[in-house]
C-alpha cells in the first residue's frame, strides 16, 4: 500500500479524551473514530489490526475441534424470557420494538440462540461432543464506557458453546478452550495468566478470566509469580488424561482476580516472595454452567443407557476488539504503538526519504513491487514530506520492521533496516534484505 493513497488520519496532538495510551494512540494513529460513546468506526489500519486477531482467534478454536457459525446481531426477547434473562439482564440489554411491536435486542451474548439451535437439531448423546462458535458484534450498554474499545458498548466478541452428555465429557470440553486459550494469546506475543472466577449462584470452581498484566488493568489479580514464566503447549494436546494433567499444572498456582479474593486464602497458598499483585486486563473467559440453559430451555439429549438428560454446557468469550487495546497496552513505547509481528497492520513500512529524486523513485518501487511479491504486507511512504515526519509516522503506528532508503545510501549499494521494536539500526544491500527476508511464510 502506498501511504500517498491510504486512509490514514494520524494525529499529533494527544487527544483529550483519551484517558489511557491504547486509546490514546489507536485515536493519533488513524486506527479508529468513536461515532458514539462507546461505539467505534475502525479505519483502514485498525481493520487490519482487528482481522488478524480475528485469524489467531479462529485458527485456534478451529484446531481445537470447534465449528464456526454466524448468529444475527438481533434476536428475539421470547428466547431471552424462556431462559428468565430477559428481566434479569437489566439496562445493559439494549432492547428494540420492530414495526409490528416485537421485542428484540441487540444480542450481549448468544447462550439462549445456541441452545434454540441446538435443540432444533440434536437429540442424541452420539451427535456429542459438540462445539460451536461465532466471532460477531455484540452490544451491551455499560454505564461507563471508556478506555476506547477496552469497554466500548459495540464490541466484537468471540464466543464459543459446548455442548456435552454428563460432566466429564464437559470438562474435556473446557479444558481444550483452556488450552486453546493459551496458545491463543501467546501467538499474539501476550502472557495471559489464567485466573480463578467466580461462577456466581450456579457454583463449581469451572470459571477462569483470562489475564493480560498492564497497569491500566481494571481487574486487580493476585498470583504466583511463577505464572509469567510458564510454557505454553502450543499443539493441541488430544490425550484427555494428558489435556487434564496440562490445565492442573496451570491452575494448581493459586490465581484470582479482586472479586473473589480471599486474602486469608491466597495468604496461606503463596509465599509472600512469590506473589504479585497487579492489575490485568481480563481478554477471554471460560465458563462451565452445566444445565443452567438447558434445563430452562428444554435441550435434551437421548442417552447411550437409556432415557434422556439436559445437555451439558460452557460457553467460552474472547474480547477480540478489547485484544487489539490490550496489545497495545502490553507493547509500545514513547513514540508509539510495537506490533508484535503476528498482528502488525503490515510487514514492513518503506521509506522513501526524498521525493522528486528519479533514481530513488525507481529503486523505492522497486523494492516495494519486490518485497510485495514476497507475500510481504509493505506500506511503502512514498509522500514528498520531511524525513523527520515519516520517522514519527512510522513509529507512532509501529509496524515490526522499516526500510529506510535514500539518495546517499542508494548510491553506496545500502538500505538502512531499523527494527521497531529494539530501535536497533543496520545497514544492509537490498540484495541481503531480499535474501534474508525471503518468502513470508503463511503469508498472503
Ligand atoms: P468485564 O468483567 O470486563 O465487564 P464480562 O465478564 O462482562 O467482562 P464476558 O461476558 O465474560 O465479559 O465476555 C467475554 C469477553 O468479552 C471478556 O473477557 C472481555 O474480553 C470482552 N468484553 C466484555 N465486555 C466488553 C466491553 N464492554 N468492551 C469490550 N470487550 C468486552
Ligand atoms: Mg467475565
Amino acid at each position: 500500500m502506498r501511504l500517498s493513497a491510504y486512509f490514514l488520519p494520524t494525529m499529533k496532538e494527544t487527544p483529550s479524551e483519551a484517558q489511557i495510551m491504547s486509546h490514546r494512540l489507536m485515536l493519533r494513529a488513524g486506527m479508529i473514530r468513536q461515532s458514539s460513546a462507546g461505539i467505534y468506526s475502525w479505519l483502514p489500519l485498525g481493520l487490519k489490526v482487528l482481522e488478524r486477531i480475528k485469524t489467531i482467534v479462529r485458527e485456534e478454536q478451529n484446531r481445537a475441534g470447534a465449528q464456526e457459525l454466524l448468529m444475527p446481531t438481533i434476536q428475539s426477547a421470547d428466547l431471552w424470557q424462556e431462559s428468565g434473562r430477559y428481566d434479569d439482564y437489566g439496562k445493559e440489554m439494549l432492547r428494540i420494538t420492530d414495526r409490528h411491536d416485537r421485542n428484540m435486542l441487540f444480542g450481549p451474548t448468544n447462550e439462549e440462540l445456541i441452545t434454540d439451535i441446538f435443540r432444533q437439531a440434536v437429540r442424541s448423546y452420539k451427535n456429542l461432543p459438540l462445539n460451536l462458535y461465532h466471532i460477531q458484534w455484540k452490544f451491551r450498554d455499560e454505564i461507563r464506557p471508556r478506555f476506547g474499545v477496552m469497554r466500548g458498548r459495540e464490541f466484537l466478541m468471540k464466543d464459543a458453546y459446548s455442548f456435552d452428555k454428563d460432566e466429564n465429557a464437559a470438562r474435556i470440553s473446557y479444558n481444550k478452550m483452556f488450552a486453546a486459550y493459551l496458545r491463543t494469546f501467546r501467538r499474539m506475543g501476550l502472557k495471559a495468566i489464567p485466573m480463578r472466577a467466580d461462577t456466581g449462584p450456579i457454583g463449581g470452581n469451572l470459571s477462569h478470566e483470562f489475564i493480560i498484566l498492564a497497569e491500566t488493568g481494571e481487574s486487580e489479580v493476585f498470583c504466583h509469580q511463577d505464572y509469567l514464566e510458564k510454557d505454553v503447549a502450543m499443539d493441541p494436546i488430544e490425550d484427555p488424561e494428558a489435556l487434564q494433567a496440562y490445565v492442573d499444572a496451570w491452575t494448581c498456582l493459586y490465581a484470582a482476580t479482586e472479586d473473589m479474593h480471599d486474602a486469608s486464602q491466597y495468604d496461606a497458598s503463596v509465599p509472600k516472595e512469590s506473589q504479585i499483585n497487579a492489575r490485568g486486563i481480563e481478554v477471554g473467559h471460560v465458563f462451565y454452567f452445566g444445565t443452567k440453559y438447558s434445563e430452562a430451555m428444554n435441550a435434551k439429549v437421548s442417552l447411550k443407557e437409556g432415557g434422556e438428560a439436559a445437555v451439558h454446557m460452557g460457553s467460552y468469550g474472547i474480547g477480540v476488539s478489547r485484544l487489539v487495546g490490550a496489545v497495545i497496552e502490553a507493547c509500545h513505547d514513547d513514540n508509539g504503538i510495537i506490533w508484535p509481528e503476528s498482528v502488525a497492520p503490515f510487514d514492513f513500512g518503506l521509506i522513501k526519504l526524498k521525493a522528486g529524486d528519479a533514481n530513488l523513485d525507481t529503486a523505492c518501487d522497486d523494492l516495494y513491487c519486490k518485497l510485495t511479491s514476497l507475500g510481504w504486507d509493505v506500506l511503502y511512504d512514498d509522500r514528498d514530506d520531511r524525513p523527520g515526519a515519516k520517522f514519527a509516522t512510522m513509529d507512532l503506528i509501529g509496524l515490526p520492521w522499516q526500510i529506510i532508503l535514500g539518495p546517499k545510501g542508494l548510491a553506496a549499494g545500502k538500505i538502512e533496516l531499523k527494527r521497531r521494536v529494539t530501535g536497533e539500526r543496520e545497514e544492509i544491500s537490498i540484495e541481503d534484505l531480499l535474501n534474508r527476508f525471503g518468502e513470508k511464510q503463511g503469508g498472503a
